[in-house]
């Protein structure tokens, strides 16, 4: 069952046409991998899932619920609604400096979901034990190295309880010695059958981990498939040539 059905999505920038007609839809517990060439449109396309960027036309539909419908935005209160079954993780963790990790962790919770404490020191520290970071949590961001920075910033994503997690190149930021922790934890978010869409240049996981991989090249999806499908037999020359030039 389709939990995301993106439908003829199109996002300009001035002339640039960044997204061009982008349909595709996303099963519940599916993970799917979005792989293509810097410039592509992959980042523009995460960021409208997620209201980041506002469409220029086209509908995404979350659920039974309608982000945008037609080119049509729902109103503010259902926007929020919508968005906050999403979680993201940016390629460049984008934590709080001033806060310790656990305080990175607890903020929405309390602030959007009126949590308490109680609660959500609890699920902190639960998070954290999940990502293998328990020992950080009263430390600040500034003395962890990428790997661990971008764990806390799955933790803290995984602290919204989202029923989709969207990850934008998560590991292109970390030195290659880090990129492994990382993909370690998102392996283990896949085998919970948590939905997700993952932007990556890691075909190694999107070939073991995906059930699915979106190829992107301007602004279009040119194929999709199943991991052994594209990276075995890619049906077009695009995926071929950019496949021939990443592996
Ligand atoms: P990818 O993530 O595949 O590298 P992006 O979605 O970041 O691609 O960008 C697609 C295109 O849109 C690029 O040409 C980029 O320069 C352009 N673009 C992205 N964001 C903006 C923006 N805020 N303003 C103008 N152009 C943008
Ligand atoms: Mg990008």
């Amino acid at each position: 069952m389709a939990i995301i059905e993106v439908n003829q999505l199109k996002k300009v920038f001035g002339q640039l046409e960044v997204l061009k007609s982008i349909s595709f839809n996303v099963n519940s517990s599916e993970v799917v991998a979005v792989i293509g060439p810097s410039g592509s449109g992959k980042s523009t396309m995460l960021r409208s899932l997620v209201h980041l960027e506002e469409a220029n036309g086209g509908s995404v539909k979350v659920g039974d619920r309608y982000l945008v419908k037609d080119g049509v935005y729902s109103s503010s209160q259902q926007i929020k609604e919508i968005t906050s079954r999403m979680g993201m993780v940016f390629q460049h963790f984008n934590l709080f400096p001033h806060l310790t990790v656990k305080g990175n962790l607890e903020l929405s919770p309390k602030l959007v979901k009126g949590m308490s404490s109680v609660d959500v020191s609890k699920m902190s520290l639960e998070l954290l034990d999940k990502v293998g970071l328990s020992d950080k949590a009263d430390v600040y961001p500034s003395s962890l190295s990428g790997g661990q920075k971008q764990r806390v910033a799955i933790a803290r994503a995984l602290m919204m309880n989202p029923e989709i997690l969207l990850f934008d190149e998560p590991t292109s930021a970390l030195d290659p010695e880090l990129t492994g922790e990382v993909l370690q934890v998102m392996k283990r978010l896949a085998e919970e059958r948590i939905t997700m869409i993952v932007v990556t240049h890691e075909m190694g996981f999107a070939r073991e981990v995906a059930d699915r991989v979106l190829f992107m090249a301007d602004g279009e999806i040119i194929e999709s498939g199943a991991p052994e499908q594209i990276f075995g037999n890619p049906r077009h020359e695009r995926t071929r040539a950019f496949l021939t030039r990443v592996l």
